[in-house]
């Protein structure tokens, strides 16, 4: 589903992504896992495109994203292409980023009728399916500051899934929430990768990630330093490095 190449992208003089490749296969649960400030929001944001790469390429089943080959070389594409590219991912931010002045139902109806063209009548039945899959269908009407951080997290990966992306991308999705908050998001995610949902998860929930993810890969200073099936995590061949993360969250 997903492919990146070797990107990088500096800030000034730092590299926060040093050469970084990836692949996510369809259904596949990926875990980023890494210290503070070793890239791992820079590469989401890389490819949900709301950040440049300075070089090295990405693929969305098999288009490259953010340009076009235009006489052997690479242009960049028209911001509504990029959109209509973005549109084929799910993000969901540390910050859930709900409109406060919208009840959760239009939270999750808005870009399925906007983007998508659906009519409301067929956005809105998503929606309450949706809510109900989050366990949320008695809160459609409420506005998000009447709701819980968890519950808000969960109402912003509804929205995430209303336009049944290709792939779902959620950097520290729950790290801005109250402990006692945490399993219940922990738990619509671990559904969703279930279901056989494809996702790219940045965590520091390692006990989580190693349970619900098939694959984690260990980031630090702007590039992948380990990676492998979970089950190898803690196994002979694991680095130095991933081994002192490691010892701090375990
Ligand atoms: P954390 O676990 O704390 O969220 P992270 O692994 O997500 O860390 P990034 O946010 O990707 O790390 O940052 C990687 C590096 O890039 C850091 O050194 C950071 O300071 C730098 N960086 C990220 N965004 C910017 C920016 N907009 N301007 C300048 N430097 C940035
Ligand atoms: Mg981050």
């Amino acid at each position: 589903v997903l492919s990146v190449r070797n990107i990088r992208r500096s800030f000034g003089a730092h590299a926060a992504l040093d050469g970084v490749s990836l692949d996510v296969a369809q259904g596949e649960v990926v875990a980023v896992i890494g210290p503070s400030g070793s890239g791992k929001s820079t590469l989401v944001r890389c490819v949900h495109q709301l950040e440049p790469i300075d070089s090295g390429a990405m693929y969305l089943d098999g288009d490259l994203l953010g340009y076009e080959r235009a006489g052997g070389r690479l242009r960049p594409l028209p911001p509504r292409r990029v959109a209509e590219q973005r549109r084929r991912m799910g993000m969901v931010f540390q910050q859930f980023q709900l409109f406060p002045h919208w009840t959760v139902a239009r939270n999750v109806t808005e870009a399925q009728v906007r983007v998508h063209g659906r009519s409301r009548e067929q956005a809105r039945e998503r929606t309450m399916e949706l809510l109900g899959r989050v366990g949320l269908a008695e809160k459609a009407e409420a506005h998000p500051g009447q709701l819980s951080g968890g519950q808000q997290q969960r109402v912003a990966i509804a929205r995430a899934l209303a336009t049944r992306p290709r792939i779902m991308l959620l950097d520290e999705p729950t790290s801005a929430l109250d402990p006692e908050l945490v399993d219940e998001v922990l738990a619509v995610i671990g559904d969703l990768a279930a279901a056989g949902l494809t996702m790219v998860i940045v965590t520091h929930e390692i006990a989580f990630a190693l349970e619900v993810a098939d694959r984690f890969v260990f980031m630090d200073r702007g590039r992948v330093v380990d990676q492998g099936p979970v089950a190898g995590v803690l196994g002979e061949g694991t680095s130095d490095r991933l081994r002192a993360f490691l010892s701090r969250y375990t």
